[in-house]
């Protein structure tokens, strides 16, 4: 059974229930039902509103049942109208109540209006405060009372609300919110929009900025309307209501794409950072962070960074690009100059790094692929110093070997050594004297201690250390599965393996990286690498014989034996985890609070236009950078740029739109929109 608190109330001498844990009185016994007719039932246009009405039952949702005046009106007011119009309409009103009044209590405020006696009697024998929620019914009329004995933000979020929503008018009572701050809270705005019909209406005494404000923030139109009568009495309450507000549930804001969700909160900067994770994505943050000043603390499982996914021998960097502009590709396009322009600053301040910047081609190899780059040129979506079509002739040129087909021409791409490329990048972070490096660390948990400091527990060898943090950084790659902070990210794996090959004087004049349906490099170091293979969900590192084979071959397919190469060419071989998202973008940004998403959203189940205009709730001071796929070295710089622009509360170097695109929570919200969770 649930303790409900009851109300702690006295009686004025003219009769009137006042409140003494709120300081104010439920009604004035003068003019108490005048001000609830007009400030609940005429603002919410009753009982005109009955006459169109088309559904079977209209429901009626109020904040602080109290005495239940507001009740007895809307009961009186409906049966006129049923004995008026016969009409089959029924009346559900549902009440929340966290303090209310005892029986004895009860009744003797009702017995203040004799003529709700019969229904107020009714109401009197099925009062009963062990159940939590009540529902009364009366004699001869389709009236249905629930009354939910719980604070209202609780007791509307425990209402099943149907598609197309539950409410159709609002009558928000409830002690002013100077007196009651508790009730009138965001959770409260959010619940109403969760129940709301569309174009449902409300009605309310206090026109309090946080009211107005809360109100619209969840997609109410607002608007204060002044009353005749103006009010002679002295409480806060009364005097207020002299005005009070009306409003229209809108929600649905048409036209306006997802980009105008808020995404981010305030962030507020501060002076230290651990990063978990030594490849390129913390090696980015690292770098970008302490240009900003932060003091960072990179912690790698490794002896050596960059042991994972940018371990490889030769990786290539070029955007991922589109016929159209799509999202996709404006992350790509943007992320690459990003990353040339961080990479050719490495190079000129004399850190070191094989690289070749000679171009890449998109080689059409085949009818389908030489149509795609005629639509292509035609659409001219990109700037020609970025992409263009070329001949087969002057693929030959250009590329220094026999391909003999036409291509897509990237002439600032090229190739890096992502190791050493990882290596130059942390040691200018190093250099600005801001970051520390810590080998051998091996992340084992993270848990949330308060607001927003973390408690990390990594391992060296067999010990296991604890640290308190207060930003901390999830760069983790293919761990990134193993953790359980990011358990709701819909992260997976792909297995790739590069194969390293030995060059030969027909290929080795090769001077651009040449994509198919793999890639094959330029030499660097007497290796060619060609690859990659893609195994979904298989975690295994070891390189396997057949997946060469399998290299060779589709190289041989789509651009014939152009390497002359066979297994016994294979130098080495390398099997690495690649993170995947499920929309092929990658994660930066703080963490979501799943559950509250749920909650602050749950609107998107009925309407995938409802804008929401408040900061979304996510955990302060844990962020991840991850999913980046095979694609890594056109993205890591911006997302790093991101990521600090967030931590140290910055302009952000991308558009709404991209933020939202990247952000961790998209997921949470695409999948309420899909009325998936
Ligand atoms: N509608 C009431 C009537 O007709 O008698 C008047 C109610 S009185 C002004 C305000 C009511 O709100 C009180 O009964 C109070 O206990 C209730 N209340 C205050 N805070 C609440 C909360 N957080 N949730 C639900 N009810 C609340």
């Amino acid at each position: 059974m649930v303790q409900i608190k009851t109300a702690n109330v006295i009686f004025t001498e003219d009769g009137a229930p006042f409140s003494q844990e709120f300081d104010d009185i439920y009604f004035d016994s003068n003019q108490g039902c005048s001000q609830s007719v007009q400030v609940f039932i005429e603002a919410n246009n009753i009982p005109q509103v009955w006459h169109t009405y088309g559904e079977e039952t209209f429901v009626i949702a109020e904040t602080g049942f109290g005495t239940g005046l507001n009740f007895f009106l809307t009961l009186e007011r409906f049966i006129n109208f049923k004995q008026q119009t016969g009409s089959p309409l029924k009346l559900h009103f549902i009440s929340t109540e966290k303090y209310p009044l005892s029986k004895s209590d009860l009744a003797s405020a009702l017995a203040l209006w004799p003529e709700h006696a019969k229904y107020s009697n009714e109401l009197l024998s099925q009062y009963n405060l062990n159940e939590q929620l009540q529902t009364f019914s009366f004699t001869n009329i389709e009236v249905e009372l629930t009354v939910i004995f719980s604070d209202s933000a609780k007791a509307f979020a425990s209402l099943e609300v149907e598609h197309k929503g539950l409410v159709d008018c609002f009558y928000l009572d409830g002690f002013s919110p100077v007196k009651n701050p508790d009730m009138w809270n965001k959770g409260l705005f959010l619940q109403l929009a969760r129940i709301a019909k569309k174009r449902a209406t409300l009605a309310t005494f206090t026109v309090a900025g946080v009211v107005r404000r809360g109100l619209e923030e969840v997609g109410f139109k607002v608007r204060k309307i002044e009353h005749e009568e103006a009010s002679q009495a002295s409480s806060e309450k009364r005097a207020e209501k002299s005005q009070s507000l009306t409003a229209t549930f809108i929600g649905l804001r048409k036209g306006k794409p997802l980009t105008g969700f808020k995404v981010r909160g305030k962030v507020e900067s501060s002076k230290h950072a651990t990063i978990i994770g030594g490849g390129l994505a913390s090696a980015c943050t690292a770098l970008a962070l302490a240009k900003k000043g932060i003091q960072v603390t990179l912690l790698c499982k490794d002896e050596q960074l960059a042991q994972g996914a940018s371990s490889n021998a030769i990786g290539a960097v070029y955007p991922l690009l589109h016929q159209n502009k799509d999202p996709l590709s404006d992350f790509y396009q943007q992320g690459f100059e990003r990353s040339m322009i961080l990479y050719q600053e490495l190079l000129t301040q004399g850190y070191q790094f094989s690289h070749g910047f000679n171009g890449l081609i998109e080689v059409s190899y085949k009818n389908a692929l030489v149509k795609r780059q005629t639509l292509f040129c035609q659409k001219e979506a990109w700037p020609v110093d970025l992409i263009h079509g070329i001949t087969a002739q002057q693929v030959n040129e250009i590329s220094g070997i026999e391909v003999n087909h036409p291509g897509l021409y990237m002439p600032r791409a090229g190739w890096v050594c992502p190791p050493e490329l990882v290596n130059a990048i942390v040691q200018a972070a190093v250099d600005t004297g801001k970051v520390k490096v810590k080998t051998n660390r091996k992340f084992v948990a993270v848990e949330a201690l308060d607001n927003d400091r973390w408690l990390l527990t990594t391992q060296k060898g067999k010990k296991q250390e604890q640290k308190q943090v207060q930003n901390l950084i999830l760069c983790s790659g293919a761990d990134s599965l193993a953790i359980d902070a990011l358990n709701d990210m819909p992260l997976s794996i792909v297995r790739g393996q590069v194969s390293q090959m030995k060059t030969n004087e027909k290929i080795n004049n090769l001077k651009t990286v040449l994509c198919h349906k793999g890639y094959l490099t330029p030499v660097n170091d007497n290796v060619h690498c060609i690859g990659a293979t893609f195994d979904k969900d298989d975690s295994d590192l070891s390189s396997r014989t057949i997946d060469d084979t399998y290299n060779i071959e589709m190289l041989e397919r789509c651009l014939g034996d152009i390497g002359q190469w066979t297994s016994e060419d294979v130098q080495a071989s390398k099997a690495r985890l690649r993170c995947c998202t499920p929309d092929h973008l990658p994660l930066v940004g703080r963490l979501p609070d799943v559950e509250l998403h749920k909650q602050y959203y749950a609107h998107l189940r009925k309407d995938k236009n409802w804008h929401y205009t408040q900061a979304a709730p996510l955990k302060n001071g844990l962020y991840v950078l991850t999913g980046l796929g095979a694609r890594g070295l056109c993205s890591a710089p911006l997302l790093a740029d991101i990521l600090a622009a967030e931590i140290c509360n910055l302009d952000y170097p991308v558009n709404e739109e991209m933020l939202f695109n990247l952000s961790p929570n998209r997921f949470v919200i695409r999948d309420l929109i899909k009325s998936k969770n």
